[in-house]
């Protein structure tokens, strides 16, 4: 493993030792190998001086729900070392009492929640602490004889700990084994199925303590790499994940998004004879249960058996492991081997199924070199239990996991790079869910590349470019729940005496064909949707026609037919359709200060007067039609299909 250390960088926080300890945090952070998404931590001892001018030592040790990778000084909680100190000599101590007295240790109330670690770092007398989940290391520690074999790779400057469960336990055991230690002949700790502890005088002395053991552990794994099996994949058949995606939002109760991983690694995993048995073995660390749960789900081709054996199992660990005092999670799987596919990752948002993704790529890279070691043996499912079951853990996990009303949703919006669509983008990632934006500007790629986005360049005059996008969408997510039809055109003035063919060939085959071709290709997908619906964007014109937009009015009109006749073919399916009339949307590209001043012009009045021409008087924007195609398709219009609903401010005319 290669040092990150940059000596001009560390520079910069000479004066500032905090600064320093989140700067060498963030080195740990960067490493994948080393920790992954939240976990690790590490500390620094600090004098400080009080309001009463006295000195007191202080460690500043990482708070909880703060991730190495981007960690600040604020990211450290302030604790009174000797309070600290004093809690591991205590026989017992339960987790709310160990958070309550960390809590009364910290000099500073605003200070986030200091790590269950903290107590184990108070009792490391060095200055500089960093605790990781290193691969390599654990890897090797979860196989038959672990310990020796570590020894012998990493020489006699580690303390070896047994596995204890982590927080006071941990601690206690440490607190033991350190008593009477000469500590200037160790370089770290490791701590058996979990990870490693390094120490010293110095930010630097304690990283490239962490390096160094890592790349003694490292060489021994890279000796077997080739044991990791690797083959190319069939992409997965798109209608069985959108099924399997809602079987796990059933079984999790609430929906999920999923993310396939087809890398070779993943499919030459999923193809190995031995793979139900080895991916059910157990995980690389503890710290990992909360997010992969105990083991995959290894699907065999019935989606809805494998679920129920799953839950079954699930449930059987859950009775044979847990005290009174336990209630159940939810049983459904976090991940899924798919044979000649790779793996599938689900979470309540599209960051986390790739956190879960990410965890379960390490883990099966994991039990492959362990296995080829000598036997992949990780931790029993008792210790598994206790740590998935953990007050603290799932307090971790509540933190990460709000629930906005349509987080685990999938979405699909035309015409999103900009006006109504962009605005819908928005308004449904703001309610939590995963977007897949369309639009004819091959810019909407760099625009809406996220975690929870995609952007996709589709024409939908094109049947194969709408189905290539619908396919890319559920490719991405694993679903569909709800499409928002938008794109559209507006075409210059023009009376049919003027009409040519071109104009309106083009008019009526985005306004009302492209709207077909989008529902058509979503129709399989979103019959495994969950509470799926098509909201379609018309126009005013449908019932208060005007002028010189005949090919407009009349395209829309057949949209709002099309949209009529779709509710009554897919209700059985479940599947809601409805249409929204926006009239007077001056915040869109086409609508020019230019544009504006001349019609204003026109009519003898204001821009101001123009834009709130309507029954109410007030201006309606992109986002005023947005949260209504948004709510159109959310829980509130559960029961409403096939409904035209206006959002134009009262029209005269339509009223
Ligand atoms: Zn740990």
């Amino acid at each position: 493993m290669k040092s990150r250390w940059d000596n001009d960088a560390a520079r910069e926080f000479t004066d500032d030792p905090l600064a320093l300890r989140a700067y060498s945090s963030r080195l740990l952070g960067a490493d994948p190998n080393l920790v992954l998404h939240g976990g690790g931590n590490t500390s620094v001892k600090l004098p400080v001086e009080n309001l009463h001018g006295e000195s007191e030592e202080i460690l500043y040790v990482k708070g909880s729900g703060w991730d190495l990778a981007d960690i600040e000084p604020p990211g450290f909680a302030p604790l009174r070392l000797d309070a600290v100190r004093r809690l591991a000599g205590l026989d017992s101590l339960d987790d709310t009492n160990m958070m309550r007295s960390l809590r009364a240790a910290s000099i500073n109330p605003d200070a986030p929640n200091p790590s269950v670690e903290t107590i184990t770092h108070a009792l490391i007398p060095h200055q500089w602490v960093d605790h990781t989940h290193a691969d390599a290391i654990v890897t090797i520690s979860n196989t038959p004889n672990g310990d020796a074999r570590l020894l012998e790779v990493l020489g006699d400057e580690v303390l070896i700990v047994p596995y204890a469960m982590p927080g006071f336990i941990l601690a206690k055991l440490v607190a033991e084994l350190v008593a009477g230690v000469d500590w200037s002949r160790l370089d770290g700790m490791i701590l058996m199925n979990h990870g490693v502890f390094t120490f010293g005088n110095t930010a630097q002395e304690s990283y490239e303590r962490m390096i160094a053991l890592v790349t003694r552990a490292e060489c021994v794994v890279s000796q077997h790499s080739g044991s990791i099996a690797t083959a190319q994949g069939d992409p997965p058949d798109l209608k069985q994940l959108a099924e399997l995606r809602r079987a796990v939002s059933t079984a999790a109760g609430f929906p999920q998004v999923a993310r396939v991983d087809s890398s070779d690694e993943a499919v030459g995993f999923s193809l190995r004879d031995d793979v139900s048995e080895i991916a059910t073995r157990g995980g690389l660390t503890p710290d990992h249960v909360i997010h992969t749960k105990p083991s995959p789900m290894v699907l065999s081709g019935d989606v809805e058996s494998d679920i129920a054996d799953f839950q079954r199992e699930y449930k059987s660990y859950f009775g044979r492991y847990s005290a009174a005092d336990h209630q159940i999670l939810d049983a459904a799987p976090r991940w899924a081997v798919w044979r000649g596919v790779g793996t599938v990752s689900f979470g309540p948002n599209a960051g986390r199924a790739s956190v879960v993704a990410d965890i379960a790529g390490h883990n099966i890279t994991a039990a492959q070199i362990a296995d080829s070691i000598d036997a992949w043996q990780p931790l029993g499912p008792q210790d598994l239990f206790d740590v998935e079951y953990w007050v603290l853990e799932q307090a971790k996990l509540k933190r990460i996991v709000s629930s906005p009303p349509l987080q685990g949703k999938i979405a699909l919006v035309t015409g999103a790079a900009s006006g109504i669509g962009a605005a819908c983008v928005c308004a449904l990632r703001s309610q939590g869910a995963a977007v897949a934006c369309l639009d004819i500007d091959g810019g909407v790629i760099e625009q809406y590349l996220g975690v929870d986005t995609i952007g996709i360049q589709c024409d939908v005059t094109s049947s194969a470019d709408v189905d290539v996008a619908v396919d890319a969408t559920i490719g991405r997510f694993g679903g569909l729940d709800i499409v928002i039809s938008n794109a559209g055109t507006f075409p210059a003035g023009m009376n049919i005496e003027e009409m040519d063919d071109d104009t309106w060939t083009k008019v009526v085959d985005v306004n009302m064909s492209g709207h077909m071709r989008v529902i058509r290709a979503a129709t399989p997908y979103l019959k495994f949707g969950i509470d799926p619906a098509i909201v379609a964007i018309a126009s005013k014109n449908v019932p208060a026609p005007g002028p010189g937009a005949a090919a407009y009015s009349a395209a829309k009109a057949g949209l709002t037919q099309l949209a009529r006749v779709a509710a009554l073919e897919l209700g059985e399916l479940g599947v809601r359709v409805n249409v929204l009339h926006p009239n007077a949307v001056f915040d869109t590209g086409i609508w020019t200060e230019e544009v504006l001043q001349n019609r204003a012009d026109h009519y003898g009045i204001t821009v101001d007067q123009y834009k709130t021409n309507n029954v109410l008087g007030v201006e309606v924007t992109s986002k005023d039609v947005a949260n209504l195609a948004v709510a159109m398709a959310g829980p509130l219009f559960s029961r409403t299909t096939g409904a035209q609903l206006p959002v134009d401010g009262g029209n005269d005319r339509v009223i």
